[in-house]
């Protein structure tokens, strides 16, 4: 343990061929899922960042054609297709907060819970302008599976606001927070749905969706989970979905000869995830290679340090003002850079039809949710390139949400290294179970991996008598 990253030194040192047609990017429609309302007309934000290089293809679309591939190859009935396809229930509200200049902006807020047949709902809340109710619906489907395939005792769920946490005032994103949790209490609850971080969300916003939630029902830390540590979150949640990421890249490295000490990686998105697998894959002895955020991307063949670049962005500074002696490249070159590992950590859809094949890496490990488009997908497997897909690789936060949940109905902490030992039982466990299936079926590890997950979820459903 000497030489590992952890939060606390981290502190201390400076606070498929067959099957359902692939989606074609640029073209899609009208959403067809069965059993879901109505398309999203909500209100949106009009001020926007310049859009990022991104698929056409929606989060809800990819998700959507996993679920397809794995329910025509486990011959799921129709009917039972219908049922986990569709969400159990799905909250819009509104969310009015006065804004600095005096007028009362309506935000919108969704929740929506998927499936709740393993245990309570259990997905992040996330703020960011393009948050819509198609997106959410497709994250919290996206978490179903994912806790089916890590196999904790929960159910997936998804929330968000349709916000930009970057141009509100502390005050008012607070105001964002309670004035969301008032909306949407009712369906919450530490045996109904618990809600985490995600992006544009963080520990603070937690903490102030706990004690909103805290004025209406008394104390109750297991509202949420990824809350600070003095409010009972756990040590090691910050880290936890990073350290996942790095976790299944050391069991998947073997698969394709590589020493995980001598590899380069990539990292697109250097926020809680993207930070955290950077600086965990540096403390193995890899080397980042290129890096993006928002502002941009850069790239060094020497190696660029994740460690300063970390300390660098948290006292808020970009990865295209890090001085690192790293050259600044267009942001799309990003995807071709020579490396090992990639690690999307960023949005949906960012590795998409047309810069897929561009790609010159050995492995993706999937940080982000959808970052691959099915058609991408398609491209990088004749290429190749090993996936562990987002549904197994980015499990680690929801992972140590669920011990969190456990320490907090127990009133009781573990330290850091029992969490991130845990952790890697579990992280380590998932990933033989899925490369097994996989195996086994002559395929690549999502279609496994799904298969897994809808397989846990029917036997449970069923065997509740739920369907
Ligand atoms: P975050 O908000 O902390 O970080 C997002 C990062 O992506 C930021 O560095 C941002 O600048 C960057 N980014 C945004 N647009 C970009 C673009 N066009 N190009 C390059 N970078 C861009 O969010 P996070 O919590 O790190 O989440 C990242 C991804 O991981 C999301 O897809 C999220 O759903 C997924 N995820 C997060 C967790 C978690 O525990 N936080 C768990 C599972 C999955």
């Amino acid at each position: 343990m000497s030489d590992e990253v952890t939060e606390e030194s981290a502190q201390q040192q400076d606070e498929a061929a067959d099957g359902p047609s692939v989606p074609q990017e640029g073209e899609s429609g009208p959403h067809s899922g069965e059993g879901h309302g109505s398309p999203d007309k909500s209100a949106k934000q009009t001020e926007e960042e310049p859009a990022p290089s991104r698929a056409e293809v929606s989060n809800y679309e990819i998700v959507e054609h996993w679920f397809n591939v794995a329910a025509d190859r486990l011959d799921l009935p129709d009917d039972i297709a219908a049922v986990l396809r569709s969400s159990y229930r799905e909250v819009q509200v509104q969310v009015p907060v006065r804004l600095g200049e005096g007028k009362v902006h309506v935000f919108s807020g969704y929740r929506v819970q998927h499936n709740g047949a393993r245990g309570p709902y259990k997905g992040g809340i996330r703020f960011h302008p393009e948050v819509d109710l198609d997106e959410v619906r497709a994250l919290a489907e996206l978490m179903t599976w994912k806790t089916a395939i890590v196999n904790i005792p929960y159910g997936g769920a998804k929330g968000g606001v349709n916000v930009d946490p970057s141009k509100l005032e502390e005050r008012e994103l607070q105001a964002v927070a309670r004035s969301f949790m008032d909306k949407i209490e009712k369906v919450l609850g530490p045996q109904r749905d618990i809600p985490a971080p995600d992006v544009g969300t963080n520990a603070q916003v937690m903490a102030w969706l706990m004690d909103e939630y805290g004025k209406l029902h008394g104390h109750t830390p297991a509202c949420v989970t990824g809350k600070p540590i003095p409010l009972e979150g756990s040590l090691g949640r910050e880290a936890a979905t990073g350290r996942g990421v790095v976790q299944v890249f050391q069991e998947a490295a073997p698969e394709i000869d590589l020493d995980p000490g001598e590899a380069t990686f990539v990292v697109q998105g250097f926020g809680n995830v993207g930070a955290w697998a950077a600086r965990l894959m540096q403390a193995l002895g890899a080397k980042m290679v290129g890096v993006a955020d928002a502002s941009g991307a850069v790239a060094g063949e020497d190696g660029i340090d994740a460690e300063e670049l970390a300390r660098h962005v948290r006292d808020g500074g970009k990865v295209t003002d890090f001085d690192s002696g790293a050259e600044q490249i267009d942001p799309d070159d990003l995807v071709g850079l020579e490396c090992d590992v990639f690690i999307p950590a960023a949005l949906g859809g960012m590795i998409h039809k047309a810069n897929a094949d561009r790609m010159r890496c050995r492995m993706m490990v999937e940080g982000a949710n959808s970052p691959t488009t099915p058609k991408a997908d398609e491209i990088l497997n004749d290429k190749g390139v090993l996936i562990v897909p987002d549904v197994l690789a980015n499990a680690g936060g929801v992972v140590v949400s669920y011990f969190e949940w456990v320490q907090n109905l127990q009133h009781f902490r573990w330290d850091e290294d029992e969490v991130n030992k845990r952790l890697g039982k579990i992280m380590r466990r998932a990933f033989r179970e899925v490369a097994e299936r996989a195996r086994e079926n002559g395929t690549p590890m999502r279609p496994a991996a799904y298969e897994l997950g809808i397989e846990r979820v029917v036997e449970a459903a069923s065997t509740r008598g739920y369907i």
